[in-house]
């Protein structure tokens, strides 16, 4: 339900539009898989899994023999899943140790929508009765930590600090002193967002994963990009540098409320390879969504 609200935007222009085609075809020609391909790219799907959708599309189309557009409807569906499932068990559940200490690593340029969904997660994984701890470790940015603390008091979880400017290696080393001593099993830690000095800040999240690696065997047990939705094939091109600079396993993508183009959830799948874990929904606390690309697909032409 949360999934189809949420996603109005997308399926009011990338869904209605395909339906709006398929009813106009008669029969399945060439100039009805151009205008899907138009329909397609308007949606952020991306160039690259377009070609190849479309390119899967018509060999399924001629191996049926698929000649009533209407039928095109499903066959586009499953192609979508399919793409997006790339073939591989890239799972979009979290890697939660069953015991000790989880360590999830979030990184991300500033206004993405970092922040809010560590909040989210926090009373996520808090309703299902796991002690949660934050490290504030976006020591840059005037005003991070503030609001990070301002999630912690609303969710009811305490949130690891030093001050504004302070090494985030140091924080983090904090945090998970701290999250130890409590026995917490989660520790969520914010990173600066500042793409401004690339080659600095991706110094600065190795040194941080560094410190976590070494203090808790096997951690990061996720390092979780946030990414925001409205900003497109930018997005994109924020997930490479990332994934240049740091092993990103995982992606959580925010804000697909706010965009017509919902198709950038298959493009960062299917170009860079990494799951997409979460969407964000909405501001709210309850506004965050384990990913199914099943579900998302199917949703968007129910
Ligand atoms: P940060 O700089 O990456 O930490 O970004 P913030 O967490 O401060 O979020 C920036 C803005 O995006 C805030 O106004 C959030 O309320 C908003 N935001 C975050 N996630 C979502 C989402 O899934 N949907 C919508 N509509 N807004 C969001």
């Amino acid at each position: 339900e949360k999934f189809k609200e949420g996603l109005t935007k997308t399926r009011d222009n990338f869904s209605g539009r395909v339906n709006e085609l398929v009813a106009r075809y008669r029969k399945v020609d060439e100039d009805f898989f151009e205008e899907l391909e138009e329909i397609l790219i308007s949606a952020d799907v991306g160039f690259e899994t377009v070609m190849e959708l479309i390119d899967e599309l018509k060999m399924e189309v001629k191996r049926r023999n698929i000649q009533d557009p209407q039928e095109v409807q499903g066959v586009i569906s499953e192609k979508l899943v399919e793409i997006y499932e790339g073939g591989d068990e890239a799972s979009s559940e979290l890697n939660i140790q069953e015991e000790g200490l989880t360590v999830l690593l979030f990184v991300g340029v500033n206004g993405v929508g970092k922040t809010t969904t560590i909040g989210k997660l926090a009373h996520k994984f808090k309703s299902e009765g796991k002690n949660v701890v934050l490290a504030a470790g976006d020591t840059f940015r005037a005003g991070a930590i503030e609001q990070l603390e301002v999630w912690g008091e609303r969710v009811g979880v305490e949130v690891i600090k030093q001050g504004a400017g302070s090494d985030p290696a140091a924080v983090m080393f904090d945090a998970i002193q701290a999250a130890k001593s409590r026995n917490a099993d989660i520790l969520i830690c914010d990173t600066a967002g500042r793409l401004q000095n690339k080659v600095n800040l991706m110094k600065e999240l190795e040194k941080v994963k560094r410190v976590i690696e070494r203090e808790v065997p096997g951690a990061p047990h996720e390092v979780l990009l946030v990414l925001d939705a409205t900003t497109g094939q930018n997005a994109l091109i924020q997930a490479k540098t990332f994934k240049e600079a740091t092993n990103v396993s995982g992606i959580v993508l925010t804000k697909l409320d706010g965009t017509a183009k919902g198709g950038i959830v298959l493009a960062i799948r299917n170009e860079l390879g990494i799951p997409v874990k979460f969407v964000g929904l909405g501001e709210k606390m309850d506004d965050l969504q384990e990913f199914n690309a099943e579900q998302y697909v199917y949703g968007l032409f129910a």
